[in-house]
């Protein structure tokens, strides 16, 4: 074995040519390759060590050092791990163990590159390294991307052999091994990279710990550069809880995120079955713009053992999840993974589905044991988290954390858990009410509410349009169904008793009913092509009048989202519903009586019909219409007067 050349074999001979002849981005990821052998180098020998095993050396500390020689453009890195032989450096070095070569070949080993995926190249027509790395799981080779010269001298820090080996190639036919009599390393391995022209950046400090802090920041054993450590913080998600304080969750978080407020709450997990991970995930205290700008901005940063795999990874969470920050460092997962095989992991949706259920745990907890917190979280985050709803597996644990703001609540700021709502509700009831609307006093003021308030029957307030989504989406929660108070039918309110409060009005004469009718086709005359048809309200109390959609359509509020996303500005055209005890309904029928063809009628039906329309949110022509109401005020006024003999 000793002082020997040797050919590559034949497919590391290919694989290598293309790395070492292909333009790449993201070349730093051999570093990363680099310092994770020698992690996993260090990670050997301590478990040799726990076992009672005495390696050469007992004395020398587990760590990693890098060192810059700019004159003769290499690099070395050396760590006083467990190292390796002769025999150890050709099995490992001279062959591509993995199958991960043929299809690297297969994909691009005669050099058409358009055969390789698109994802592998970047805007400027050049290969991503770190996705070909992943692809193909050639870690120690993507040194030749920026060397044209390795020498890799290692001593085991087992066995009976002393002697250090030197394993030299060029990346190109062959390599040799000889043996070396130099003092270096003590115990484990150096590389030595001379470095190709064209990546002397590598000789610049900067931009070798820009790339540490990228992908290996949170190795388990500190990283030298040129004597400095450039790894300081640990890698929390992996202490156990009870050692790791508030104040180092916050510090890191900050790092994490770039936020400068302490986050509201953090979750420390580490999960066994039925994959080993940790994650430490972060609600933080501001809500980010998920709806705009930062849509895509989310997602874990996936580790696997301490080595970054990818920022923001989309697969680890559900987008409700999305408010949550932070990584995950799981076992499971070789190191060089890449992102198509990613994304159809069976390990990343196991994981998913921890989170989800752990997440869900920790909230519930939250809403139990701190409601004010969690009440922090859902104005924050609840905009994300309802459109849980879409979770059939976890509907009722994500409907039982709903929160809303309703008719029964003191103040705008006030909410309830739909559990609560059901306590509330009067015996009999098993629909949630719910109305949509901008705000709680365009709410308070809908006509439907009337016959509510009037019953004692709370409804929820849905204050954002995606709300109504949600509701619909819900179908029902404890066998109670949802549905909007604009669609109560009469029976369905029929066995609830008035309150007290409830107005109680004189009943019209059998006669003024049937002129009743009359006024109501006078209306229709008056009103004409605008509405379907005038009719007589069951369901007001306070209002005069409401506009109907015909049974079985949108609610108000989810026809008037279509219509904008249709640019529709047209006025629905609906029934109108009156209000025969209301007292503006009455003067009508009085002035009717009196005159069926007095032209004030007109005038009144008409600012009616612009009041209602206006309830229901639809101003379209402001200018006349403030110029019709001007002319009734006008009028009215002048009546006041005379009325008054002022
Ligand atoms: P992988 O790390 O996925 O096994 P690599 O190509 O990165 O593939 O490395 C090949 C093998 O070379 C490793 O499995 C390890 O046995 C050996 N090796 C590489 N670097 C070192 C090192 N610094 N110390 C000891 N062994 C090493
Ligand atoms: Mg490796």
């Amino acid at each position: 074995m000793a002082n020997a050349t040797h050919q590559f074999r034949a497919e590391v001979r290919k694989v290598l040519q293309i790395l070492t002849h292909s333009l790449y981005t993201n070349r730093e990821i051999f570093l990363r390759e680099l310092l994770s052998n020698a992690s996993d180098a260090l990670d050997k020998l301590r478990f040799y060590s726990n076992r009672g095993e005495s390696p050469r050396c007992p004395d020398l500390p587990l760590e990693i050092r890098i060192t810059v020689n700019k004159d003769e453009k290499y690099l070395t890195l050396a760590d006083t791990g467990i190292g390796m032989s002769a025999e150890e450096l050709s099995e490992n070095l001279g062959t591509i163990a993995k199958s991960g070569s043929e299809e690297f070949l297969a994909k691009m080993g005669t050099g058409e590159a358009a055969r390789a995926s698109t994802d592998d190249y970047q805007e400027s027509g050049q290969l991503d390294a770190a996705n070909i790395i992943g692809r193909f799981g050639i870690g120690f080779y993507a040194v030749f991307m920026v060397a044209h010269r390795v020498e890799v001298t290692s001593r085991p820090a087992m066995g009976d052999s002393e002697t250090a080996h030197v394993w030299t190639s060029d990346g190109l036919g062959d390599y040799s091994i000889a043996p070396c009599d130099s003092e270096e390393p003590k115990r484990g391995t150096v590389v030595k990279i001379f470095l190709k022209d064209d990546a002397v950046e590598f000789l610049e400090k900067f931009r070798l710990e820009s790339a540490i802090r990228n992908h290996s920041a949170f190795l388990p054993f500190p990283i030298f550069v040129d004597g400095v450590q450039t790894n300081t913080q640990p890698a929390l998600w992996r202490e156990p809880k009870f050692s790791v304080t508030r104040d180092q969750y916050n510090a890191f978080y900050k790092t994490l995120t770039y936020d400068n407020s302490d986050p509201l709450d953090v979750l420390h997990l580490s999960v066994d079955a039925p994959v080993q991970f940790n994650a430490l995930c972060y609600i933080p205290a501001s809500a980010n713009d998920f709806f705009g700008m930062e849509r895509d901005n989310w997602g874990l940063d996936l580790y696997a053992e301490r080595v970054l795999i990818q920022r923001r990874n989309k697969d680890l969470l559900p987008e409700y999840l999305a408010f949550l920050k932070g990584v995950t460092d799981t076992e499971d997962l070789p190191l060089n993974i890449s992102r198509e095989t990613l994304q159809e992991n069976s390990v990343l949706r196991k994981i998913n589905q921890t989170l989800v259920k752990q997440t869900l745990g920790h909230l519930e907890k939250m809403a139990a044991d701190d409601p004010e917190k969690y009440a922090a979280f859902w104005r924050l985050h609840g905009k994300i988290f309802k459109l849980g709803y879409h979770d059939y597996p976890n509907r009722e644990r994500i409907t039982s954390l709903l929160r809303f703001n309703s008719s029964a609540m003191e103040d705008a700021d006030a909410l309830t858990s739909l559990d609560n709502y059901i306590v509330r509700a009067p015996a009999g009831q098993k629909t949630f009410w719910y109305v949509a609307a901008p705000n709680r006093e365009a709410a308070r003021l809908s006509p439907y509410m009337d016959i509510f308030r009037n019953k004692g029957i709370e409804a929820l307030y849905l204050f954002e349009p995606i709300d109504e989504f949600v509701m619909e989406g819900l179908g029902s929660y404890k066998e109670w169904d949802f549905k909007a108070i604009e669609k109560a039918t009469e029976d369905a309110l029929a066995g609830f008793a008035d309150t007290e409060d409830a107005k109680t009005v004189a009943r019209l004469s059998e006669e003024d009913q049937a002129s009743f009718e009359a006024l109501t086709a006078k209306m229709k005359e008056i009103l004409g092509e605008k509405i379907t048809e005038v009719r007589v309200s069951r369901r007001l109390a306070d209002s005069p009048a409401v506009l109907v959609s015909a049974d079985g359509g949108m609610t108000s509020s989810m026809e008037k989202l279509f219509k904008v996303m249709h640019k529709d500005d047209s006025i629905p055209i609906k029934i109108l519903e009156v209000n025969r005890n209301h007292p503006l309904l009455r003067t009508l029928l009085r002035i009717f009586n009196a005159d069926s063809e007095d032209a004030s009628l007109a005038q009144i039906v008409q600012g009616l019909f612009d009041a209602v329309l206006m309830l229901d949110g639809y101003v379209k022509e402001p200018q006349s219409l403030a110029d019709r109401s001007m002319t009734l005020l006008e009028e009215a006024a002048g009546w006041y007067a005379e009325a008054h003999k002022c």
